[in-house]
């Protein structure tokens, strides 16, 4: 039963790091940055399944921001640097930090709904 899980866990991590379809893995299941192509172009599967909504935002900001903004504030506390060093460096981190992790929480949310069947 563990191994089961622990295949399951792997699976999800893994396919959706890598934003591929949790069925075959051959192809990408997105079709642009963010958005969900209508099927997987290798074996055909159907997306709508996925109804990932608002998850891969939750859990950017509060797996990704939320440590961010403990560094710009560290940043601040430690350096008082000028205000264009935030425009320089901390903008761009949290920037950066949001929008490149929103890729891989949608594909986790993805395969994760692809395996445990949800509604
Ligand atoms: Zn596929």
């Amino acid at each position: 039963m563990a191994l089961i899980q622990n295949d399951k866990l792997r699976h999800i991590v893994r396919s959706g790091w890598r934003g591929v379809c949790p069925r075959c893995g051959q192809a990408s299941m997105f079709d642009g940055w963010l958005k969900l192509a209508a099927r997987c172009p290798a074996c055909g599967l159907d997306y709508s399944f996925a109804h990932a909504d608002d998850g891969p935002a939750f859990f950017a900001l509060c797996l990704t921001a939320f440590p961010l903004v403990f560094i710009v504030v560290w940043i601040e506390v430690t350096w008082s640097p000028p205000w264009w060093v935030h425009a320089l460096v901390s903008v761009p981190i949290l920037a950066l930090g949001c929008l490149g992790s929103l890729r891989p929480f949608k594909g986790w949310l993805v395969v994760s709904q692809y395996l445990n069947e949800a509604p």
